[in-house]
């Protein structure tokens, strides 16, 4: 087989940053709906990608399994304007989504930092944006569509006593082809960026609803917040920003990179789409040198956390490029990172070695243990499934739900094996 990364043409083997070798026998790209829930019936193993951004083996189904990439299916995206719901197939990126729903004078409540990621394989990990008000991109899904084992297609709307599960479902429960979103009408978005904002007396509850969306940036080379992006609805107030300096030209996160990529700043107004990411829909980058990790903890613990990784910011800057600060509105899926608590989350971008990076990330996780984090499901982590399972309340829930829909384990992988222990 080929050895490409899922962006290029050919056999998708490894994910986008190059760091995970998928070891299925099989990449299965099916053409149309017929096509692939008679793949998922024939196969005894399966797990589905999506545009295969994460970072660990959660989408690889092991040897012997069928990996089956959604980038053949049709790319439906149907908009329906007086219900305000978009139905969309789960392969479809975001950046595509967002474009389409424009088009019809509707918006998505908020995006991930990237456009380009899946929408499936996105609400699957819990993928969030920033903003005290606003819950993981998987809040916004009303319905998912899925292929279960046995080839058969199952809907599960909000109603459902099983919606809990089905959304941010780890890949295990079936392969999504379509989901219906939550619209709401279109907005526009400014983008005011800030420079040096001291960590010793940061209210962070203020900083963080500063606006619609709030990120932190450092490279924790020193105490404090080198960037500051506050994205402002222009249909709410702009607040004052005593805390930080104004920046004075176009910024990248990650130091020293160029801005160009970056979506538009200095408070120019324009379509959500193109000021919540914070990365151009048009730039697509074919692949990533670096590595990622993200812990979600309660954010009333924020500054007690913060604190905590400054104390130990000389173990972490030698292979950190950026670390983003964001939060996430509590939501009601039971494996969503975000799950029931106010959350802040505390995001890495490591260099691309992972033999450095890894006790850099085992060091963070002593230091924030005390706050109970929940790591992004599709990022690098070492905490034990055990310590996880603890970490969620509603897991015997989901494991009865994955048993219901796939009682073969046809969906389970060694991650998702290991976590929910079958
Ligand atoms: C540059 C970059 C920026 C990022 N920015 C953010 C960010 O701002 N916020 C954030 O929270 N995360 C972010 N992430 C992480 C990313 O959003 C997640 O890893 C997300 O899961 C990627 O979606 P994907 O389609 O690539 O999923 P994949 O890596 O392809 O798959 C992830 C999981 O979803 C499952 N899955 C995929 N498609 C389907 C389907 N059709 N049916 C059932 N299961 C499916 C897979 O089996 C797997 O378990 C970023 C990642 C990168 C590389």
């Amino acid at each position: 087989m080929t050895k490409a990364r899922t962006g290029a043409a050919t056999d998708a083997v490894t994910n986008w940053a190059g760091n995970i070798t998928y070891t299925a026998a099989q990449v299965c790209r099916p053409e149309s709906a017929d096509a692939l829930r008679a793949l998922v019936a024939r196969s005894a193993k399966v797990r589905a990608l999506g545009s295969g951004h994460s970072f660990n083996t959660i989408a690889d189904p092991g040897a012997g399994g069928v990996l089956l990439s959604s980038a053949a299916l049709p790319a439906e995206v149907e908009v329906d304007t007086a219900a305000r719901t978009v139905r969309v197939g789960g392969g479809v990126r975001y950046a595509e989504l967002a474009r389409q729903v424009h088009a019809h004078g509707l918006a998505l409540p908020n995006m991930a930092s990237l456009p380009h990621i899946s929408v499936a394989g996105s609400v699957a990990t819990g993928t969030h944006g920033s903003g005290v008000t606003n819950g993981p991109l998987a809040a916004a899904v009303r319905e998912v569509e899925l292929v279960t084992a046995d080839g058969s297609t199952v809907r599960i709307g909000r109603a459902d006593a099983r919606f809990g599960g089905a959304v941010t479902s780890l890949g295990a429960l079936g392969v999504v082809t379509a989901l219906t979103l939550d619209l709401e009408p279109a907005f526009e978005v400014e983008q005011h960026l800030f420079t040096e904002l001291p960590l010793d007396g940061l209210d962070f509850e203020t900083v963080a609803g500063a606006a619609y969306s709030v990120s932190l940036f450092t490279d924790w080379r020193d105490a404090g917040f080198r960037q500051v992006w506050l994205k402002r609805r222009t249909d709410q107030p702009l607040p004052g920003f005593p805390w930080a300096v104004p920046a004075k030209v176009a910024l990248h996160p990650v130091p020293g990179m160029p801005a160009e990529n970056c979506t538009e700043q200095f408070g120019a107004p324009g379509p959500w789409h193109e000021r919540l990411p914070h990365f151009r829909a048009e730039f697509t980058p074919s692949s990533g040198a670096e590595l990622q990790s993200e812990y979600l903890l309660p954010r009333g613990d924020a500054l007690a956390a913060l604190h905590a990784v400054d104390a130990i910011r000389r173990a972490l800057s030698p292979v950190l490029q950026i670390c983003e600060v964001r939060t996430v509105a509590a939501d009601e899926q039971w494996l969503s990172p975000s799950h029931g608590r106010d959350t802040v989350a505390l995001h890495f971008t490591w260099v691309e070695d992972t033999a450095a990076v890894l006790p850099a990330v085992r060091r963070l996780e002593e230091a924030l243990e005390p706050f109970g984090p929940r790591p992004h499901w599709g990022k690098v982590f070492t905490v034990p499934a055990v310590v996880l399972r603890g970490r969620y309340p509603r897991l015997d829930d989901f494991r009865a739900l994955a048993r219901e829909l796939d009682p073969a384990g046809k969906f389970t992988n060694a991650f998702v094996g290991d976590l929910l222990a079958r």
